[in-house]
């Protein structure tokens, strides 16, 4: 699918959007500028799109479904992407995942731990592949996301795992929830992970609904979707 001029100009726009939001939440937390990255989320839009956003600078991509994302990773292959595997995973799918994601986001249950650090060894044992721990802000972990309690053994777990790297912690907002609290919340868990493992620094909380909210409360990578891209048609 070809990128027509007028989509061009709707994602120059949309990134720029983005862009400003975020210089204006890290200067209104009195944060320094350029310390949020921006992560564009990608998923159920083409490949000739995500081709634009690396044009215009994008390095970083998060995709949400592996079938989806391995065929756009192997499309532009050429492209110095960074690919942030984001959606729920099931350990069947973990091999695929780790020969194009370089960051796994939704690190949230032990049996996935064991299954990442296996198949990176396996297939990119030069290259770790970096993890984040997905954390539950709503006690309802069924919606992907280990409980802050289980957060800190998990880390640990994936620190010793041959073949991962700790980076930190990711959380989405509960859907209805004050989302200061939630990152709130977050950040506590992310400061006990960060005094055991002091590289683990990357918190990757804020969407495009909240994104103002996780900066305030430390969030070091934004994952913006709607509001570079535009409407995104829901899953069938
Ligand atoms: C879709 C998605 C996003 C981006 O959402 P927007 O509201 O479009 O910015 C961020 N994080 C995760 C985990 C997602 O699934």
């Amino acid at each position: 699918m070809v990128v027509t001029g007028e989509r061009r100009l709707e994602i120059v726009a949309g990134l720029e959007a983005a862009r400003r939001r975020i210089s204006a939440a890290e200067s209104a937390a009195g944060r320094e500028p350029g310390g949020v990255e921006l992560v564009v989320v990608t998923k159920t839009h083409p490949a000739d799109e995500v081709a634009v956003l690396a044009d215009l600078g994008v390095q970083h991509v998060g995709e949400n479904r592996d079938q989806e994302a391995s065929a756009k990773a192997e499309q532009l292959a050429g492209r110095s992407l960074v690919w942030h595997f984001i959606g729920q995973l099931q350990s069947n799918k973990v091999r695929s995942v780790v020969r194009y994601a370089d960051v796994v986001e939704s690190v949230d249950r032990p049996k996935l731990v064991a299954a990442l650090s296996k198949a990176a060894l396996s297939v990119r044992p030069d290259h770790p592949v970096r993890c984040l721990v997905q954390v539950c802000l709503d006690d309802q972990p069924g919606r992907g996301g280990a409980l802050p309690d289980d957060v800190p053994a998990m880390a640990d777990q994936i620190a010793a795992a041959p073949g991962l790297e700790l980076d930190g912690v990711m959380a989405v907002a509960p859907l209805g929830a004050d989302p200061d609290e939630a990152f709130a919340r977050l950040r506590v868990v992310a400061e006990t992970v960060g005094a055991a493992h002091p590289g683990a620094t990357t918190v990757s909380a804020g969407m495009s609904g909240d994104l103002e909210a996780a900066v305030r409360h430390g969030a070091t990578q934004v994952r913006l979707g709607s509001v570079v891209l535009g409407y995104r048609p829901p899953f069938g």
